[in-house]
């Protein structure tokens, strides 16, 4: 089989497995977004899966986004930076990507907006919070559920920024169901107050059933399409 013929049946493999997982849990598929995580996975592959209909990709390391976004430049990407990131990176993120999802502090949210004005963008912002039982104790990156809030009036209030939503890695120290259930309702209290940040970024391989259970409208999903990462970390 070749590469493209591989992609396109995981791709379908997991179209089917969504589906399955919103019928289940009553809700529509076209509520859930798909973004194709190609870490560690060559830029011929991002152009296979550009000419199979995707249009959302996902990255987390800075270095090497910038060189994949740099080789599909002329394609019609959106790019979504979804690891742990360094301020000081955040000023390179601004120049490819559209979404990032891993806005976990305020000096990362005023170095996002410097770039963005810098780039001449405007960046969506999720705010990436720490569902851990003990704090830290999964280092998956993520500020506390009560820095949210503050964290996100002040993406609300950078010019070049908007905020999009929440996200969140399931911790290891604790079951999924349960982490997902408390993602709904940090959601649910920012979309009280800011009613157009309705992303909820949430679900990858291993668990995406569990977080549609739970109103993820946007999986981040690598592995299941792309395969087992060769150094995956
Ligand atoms: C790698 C990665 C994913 C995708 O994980 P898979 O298990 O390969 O689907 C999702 N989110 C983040 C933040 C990642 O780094």
């Amino acid at each position: 089989m070749s590469r493209r013929d591989d992609l396109a049946a995981r791709l379908a493999a997991l179209r089917d497995r969504v589906a399955s997982a919103c019928s289940a849990a009553g809700r529509d598929p076209a509520g859930v977004s798909v973004v194709v995580v190609t870490k560690t996975f060559p830029a011929s592959d991002v152009r296979l899966l550009v000419d199979l209909g995707v249009r959302d990709i996902g990255e987390n390391r800075d270095q090497e986004a910038v060189a994949k976004a740099a080789a599909c430049a002329e394609l019609d990407i959106t790019w979504h930076f979804v690891g742990q990131l360094q301020t000081n990176k955040a000023g390179s993120v601004a120049h490819y990507a559209s979404v990032v999802h891993s806005v976990d502090r305020a000096r990362l949210v005023d170095a996002l907006d410097r770039g963005a004005v810098s780039a001449g963008r405007r960046i969506r912002c999720l705010i990436q919070v720490s569902l851990d039982e003990v704090p830290g104790a999964g280092r998956r990156g993520g500020a506390p559920p009560g820095e949210v809030h503050a964290l996100a009036e002040r993406v609300v209030a950078a010019g070049s920024l908007g905020l999009a939503g929440v996200m969140a890695v399931a911790p290891l120290d604790r079951d999924a169901a349960a982490a997902y259930a408390q993602l709904a309702d940090i959601a649910a209290e920012v979309r009280t107050r800011h009613p157009t940040a309705n992303w909820i970024s949430a679900g990858m391989t291993g668990d995406l059933e569990v977080a549609i259970a739970h109103g993820a409208t946007h999986l981040r999903v690598g592995t299941a399409i792309l395969g087992t990462r060769p150094d995956a970390v």
